[in-house]
């Protein structure tokens, strides 16, 4: 009788600006060992992807070897999963079009599938989070950017050329702030990082009112944050505000998906109900009447540092099985 080998792992890697986090996941989502290492010190592409073949190789040598390891899904900013490639990515050191899924797979020997971190963030919710047994769901990823996925009866939307979700650059203010794309009033100047630290820059050159913000060292998401934790009326102001424009966007989103859920991500996300609330308010008064108090709106309950790894794992399942022989 011939034998099969039954493959049970995969690896699951996510590469970022300031680090990139690989890892071996089992069938159950179960993350078996994890390690990481600096991206920025690699500002050549080639001696990146030969860092990380190493590292992932010696990590599948020392974990029982290549026998159980099925394949390798990678997360990064810009990248294209119908291409394999990176493309232009304004989130990383490495500039033009990069075919890091063949990079990779010349290096290893294992199939790769490479998708951008939005796709594979919402990949994470939906195999182990909160978007889990949903068909229609749309995940929001807050940072330094915001980008988005959306999952459309079962599947998820990649669109015709593999750009769908840029919910960050949809406008809600018309010839509002300059935004990084070149438009003007897109959602990310109001609710991604920089834009909430201007907001709290417009509001203290405007107004009198005391602010800690003022003594701050530096401002930023996270210390705005901690100045509204102790009460700061004019730091609660910033982040209404800012949940009020990302009440706009998230409406008018679901008024098109008609969704299940959103289920907000990243960073920003941690200011809990000082942004969640007013987020809240603004998403049910802009939404369109037949949904309202219907599409629930959630917070991640995956951690920040894994949920990506774990997306990544899904991804490596759904490739085809690298062989010299097909
Ligand atoms: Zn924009």
């Amino acid at each position: 009788m011939e034998e099969y080998n039954i493959k049970t792992k995969v690896i699951g890697v996510d590469i970022s600006n300031d680090r990139t986090t690989y890892a071996i996941v089992d069938i159950r989502g179960n993350i078996l060992v994890k390690e990481m290492f600096d991206t920025s010190e690699y500002p050549d592409v080639n001696n990146f992807v030969s860092e990380l073949s190493n590292r992932i190789v010696a990590m599948i040598e020392a974990n029982g070897g290549y026998e159980s390891v099925r394949s390798i899904g990678v997360s990064a900013p810009s990248a294209n999963s119908l291409t394999g490639y990176i493309e232009n990515a304004s989130n990383l050191p490495w500039k033009g079009s990069i075919p890091l899924a063949v990079m990779l797979r010349e290096r290893i020997g294992l199939a790769v599938g490479l998708s951008n971190d939005a796709h594979i963030t919402a990949l994470g919710e939906y195999a182990f989070g909160s978007a889990h047994g949903m068909r229609n769901f749309i995940v929001v990823s807050l940072g330094v950017g915001i980008g988005s996925c959306f999952f459309s009866e079962g599947r998820e939307h990649y669109g015709n050329q593999g750009f769908a979700g840029e919910f960050g650059h949809t406008c809600v203010e018309d010839r509002g702030r300059l935004c990084g794309c070149g438009h003007r009033g897109c959602l990310e100047t109001y609710a991604a990082a920089k834009g909430i630290v201007m907001t709290a820059q417009e509001m203290m050159n405007a107004l009198d009112e005391p602010t800690m913000m003022r003594s701050l060292e530096k401002l930023s998401p996270r210390t705005i944050f901690e100045c509204c934790e102790q009460g700061d009326k004019m730091a609660i102001e910033v982040y209404r505000r800012t949940g009020y424009m990302l009440g706009i966007g998230l409406a008018n989103y679901a008024s098109i998906i008609d969704p299940d859920a959103i289920i907000l991500t990243g960073g920003i996300a941690h200011a809990g109900k000082w942004l969640y609330d007013p987020t809240k308010h603004s998403f049910e008064e802009h939404i369109f009447g037949n949904m309202r108090g219907k599409v629930k709106l959630l917070l991640s309950e995956l951690d920040d540092h894994e949920r990506d790894v774990l997306g990544a794992s899904v991804l490596a399942w759904s490739v085809p099985e690298y062989s010299l022989f097909i």
